[in-house]
């Protein structure tokens, strides 16, 4: 493979990067069976949109198993309303196609015009939309997976856990029977709020509200760079017609909204974490936050926040787990431990990751080095 190409998948959305011995992108499950059999050491890699180095092979010697070519869409029953897919699918193209059927598939991260399904699978991603349909795993029939010694099986809801949320290190997810919803109209409101209680407050009325299906917060220093009053803001989006912005305008603020990532990142905030707390904690968590000047927005809805940590701030991370631990959240609401929240993993949640990996893939094949 030309070496410009191969460095491409040496490294994620994390911008961490690794060297790879090889690159393989399978098109069919004989093909993914051949590699599994004949290769030692598989990193398991979708749109390499992943925030936490999940899909970055080290030490040379790791075979990234690209999965983006695996992307057929079959079997949609209006009926029962699911549609059987292979993991290489973007989101995205799965939604242009479902469109026609007015259905969609309701998990959004923001992350959406790239992210696979095998990813979201893996990773059990979350979404701007978590406050109403939760997370990937919710909306799983069953999957099919090949095993370290490339049998093929489907596995259904009472086994999804061993594949869902363990980012690659038990199986590769081939293909999977999603549940759909049907298709909303939406509207949003892009709320402007003085103080951190009063943020609370909000979130907890709106909350109450079955027709809002997001909650978004951007603290005073995003609100700023995204041209808005430096105020907290808030975007508040339903499924019914409740909000000031429609149309042109909803998708405006929402396209606005799914920039914040790129945008970070070109100012230099390179390190995008994810803790999770709950909503009477959050304002002891920003104000931590702010007191180190640490730019932050997210999926307040759920309690996940996104601080943005620039290369000199990075050394922050550390205090900021211990006091998320302190304050009763998790280290990570959505993104996954990958290799850079490692160290960060309790010695109990550990031992449940080793059984696992020991009992799904016995040869040590997949994802070596990741999560555990
Ligand atoms: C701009 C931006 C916005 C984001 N927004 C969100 C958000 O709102 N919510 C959210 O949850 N995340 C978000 N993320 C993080 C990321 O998009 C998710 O973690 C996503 O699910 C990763 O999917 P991917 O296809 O890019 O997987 P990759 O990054 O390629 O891989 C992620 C992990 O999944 C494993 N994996 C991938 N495919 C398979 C497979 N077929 N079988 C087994 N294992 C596999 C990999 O080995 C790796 O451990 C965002 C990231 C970016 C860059």
């Amino acid at each position: 493979m030309n070496k410009d190409i191969k460095k491409i998948y040496e490294v994620d959305a994390s911008q961490l990067k690794g060297s790879a011995l090889d690159v393989v992108s399978p098109t069919n499950t004989e093909e993914v069976r051949r590699i599994i059999t004949q290769t030692k050491n598989i990193v398991i890699r979708g749109a390499g949109t992943g925030l936490a180095g999940g899909c970055v092979p080290q030490h040379g010697s790791d075979v990234v198993l690209d999965m983006s070519k695996m992307d057929k869409i079959s079997e949609l029953d209006k009926e029962r309303r699911t549609i059987e897919i292979e993991a290489g699918v973007i989101l995205d193209d799965l939604q242009d196609y479902l469109s026609d059927f007015n259905l969609e598939f309701p998990v959004k991260p923001s992350s959406h015009a790239v992210v696979t399904i095998g990813g979201m699978i893996a990773t059990d991603a979350v979404g701007n939309r978590a406050i109403k349909y939760r997370k990937t795993s919710d909306w799983i029939k069953w999957i099919e997976i090949i095993d370290s010694f490339g049998k093929v099986e489907k596995r259904g809801i009472t086994e999804l856990s061993d594949y869902s949320g363990m980012e690659g290190i038990s199986g590769v997810i081939m293909r999977a029977c999603l549940k759909l919803s049907p298709l909303k109209k939406r509207t949003a409101t892009l709320l402007e709020v003085d103080n951190l209680d009063d943020v609370t407050s909000v979130v907890r009325k709106l909350k109450k509200n079955s027709a809002v299906s997001m909650i978004e917060f951007f603290d005073k220093e995003i609100s700023k760079e995204l041209g808005f009053d430096e105020h907290y803001h808030l975007i508040v989006e339903y499924e019914d017609d409740s909000g000031e912005l429609k149309d042109k305008e909803y998708k405006k603020l929402l396209a606005l909204r799914d920039k914040i990532y790129p945008f970070v990142a070109d100012k230099g905030y390179t390190r995008i974490e994810d803790p999770k707390i709950m909503l009477d904690r959050f304002v002891k968590l920003m104000s931590w936050l702010e007191s180190k000047n640490i730019p932050t927005f997210g999926h307040i809805g759920v309690g996940i926040l996104h601080p943005c940590f620039n290369h000199e701030q990075e050394k922050y991370i550390s205090e900021m787990m211990k006091l998320v631990k302190r304050l009763s959240g998790q280290i990570s609401g959505e993104h996954g431990v990958g290799i850079l929240k490692k160290e960060f993993v309790e010695m109990n949640d550990k031992k449940i990751l080793i059984n696992v990996k020991k009992r799904t893939d016995p040869l040590n094949k997949f994802n070596v080095g990741k999560v555990i």
